[in-house]
């Protein structure tokens, strides 16, 4: 193997570490602690879980956590009721919504709704537009994650030619922008590319934001480049035994990592550094939010 390793999970210890120091700064100093909300509406198991490790990780920042638990059959007005008293709850600065939502819920109604200084998920199309337009937003967690492990191996990314496959509103459309205001040459490139592995084997940087198990090969992989995998695909591990399953991106890290000059691993790269990215956006908007310093480092 010649790729170095990007482990995220140490790098996410990092940021959680230095988004804990800020918390006690803004305790210690100011007497204010920064407060993150989260809402879920119904019983989806994997939703469930994704909620019970954001709060622990939000306690463990040292920051207040709320986690409001709905009824799947909550009205719309409801929802958006609730919405309106986190806007106005003093003590909240960050309000997530845990998508997907049921069917019978309008997903960018409820997303818009939040006060775009409270988006932590970056979602509100206010936000969106901040970002296109280069100016100071709240940045989806996911890709400001791979941000901050790009800045951190290469230093500048400037004039890198950068491949995002995968054009989501939650990550590749935001890490495209990102990339972009970090100047990049950025391709973005989808279901309807021509070519992909051409255009992939042009990139300095690859982003892997698909959905489809191990789908970029080695071969893809320009010498040298660092790849980052955002695919969590859960896929048949019948070596492990009858049943068992297993964790893979959407890059086949067997043949990239002998390609790549360095590669995030699935899991333990991308992943950690999702809720880590959560508790820094929480932390910035308490932080802008008392018109106080932001935390170095935490932003894009
Ligand atoms: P979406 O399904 O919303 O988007 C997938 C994108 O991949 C689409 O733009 C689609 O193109 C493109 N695509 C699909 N098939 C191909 C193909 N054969 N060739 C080229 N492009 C293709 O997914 P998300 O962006 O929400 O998530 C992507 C992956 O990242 C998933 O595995 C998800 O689990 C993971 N993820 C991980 C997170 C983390 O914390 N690590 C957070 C969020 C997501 P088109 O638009 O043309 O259909």
């Amino acid at each position: 193997m010649s790729a170095k390793i990007i482990d995220g999970k140490e790098f996410a210890l990092s940021v959680r570490g230095k988004v804990k120091d800020h918390v006690t700064r803004l305790v210690n100093d100011h007497g204010i602690t920064p407060g993150l909300a989260v809402v879920l509406v119904g019983e989806d198991p994997a939703s469930e879980v994704y909620v019970r490790s954001k709060g622990k990780a939000t306690t463990e920042a040292g920051m207040k956590s709320v986690e409001h638990k709905l009824d799947a059959a909550t009205s719309e007005a409801d929802l958006l009721a609730l919405i309106d008293d986190l806007n106005n709850d003093a003590s909240i600065h960050g309000i997530l919504v845990q998508l997907p939502l049921p069917d019978h819920l309008n997903e960018d109604l409820v997303i818009n709704s939040i006060d775009p200084a409270k988006d932590v998920d970056g979602f509100h199309i206010s936000n969106v537009g901040l970002l296109g337009t280069g100016q100071k937003s709240m940045v989806p967690c996911t890709p400001l994650g791979c941000l901050m492990m790009l800045r951190d191996h290469h230093g500048s990314l400037s004039g890198l030619d950068a491949v995002v496959v995968g054009r989501s509103n939650i990550v590749g459309k935001p890490m495209a922008q990102l990339l972009l205001g970090d100047s990049c040459t950025v391709t973005i490139a989808h279901s309807r590319t021509k070519d992909l592995p051409e255009v992939v084997r042009r990139a300095d940087i690859v982003v892997a934001a698909v959905g489809r198990p191990e789908m970029v090969p080695g071969d893809w992989i320009k010498p040298g480049a660092t790849v980052i995998d955002v695919g969590i695909n859960r896929i048949d591990a019948p070596e492990k035994g009858e049943g068992k399953t297993r964790l893979v991106g959407d890059v086949e890290f067997a043949t990239a990592s002998e390609v790549a000059g360095a590669i995030t691993p699935v899991p333990g790269g991308v992943g950690p550094m999702t809720i880590a990215c959560l508790l820094a956006n929480t932390v910035t908007a308490c932080s802008r939010a008392n018109g106080l310093e932001e935390p170095e480092g935490l932003t894009a």
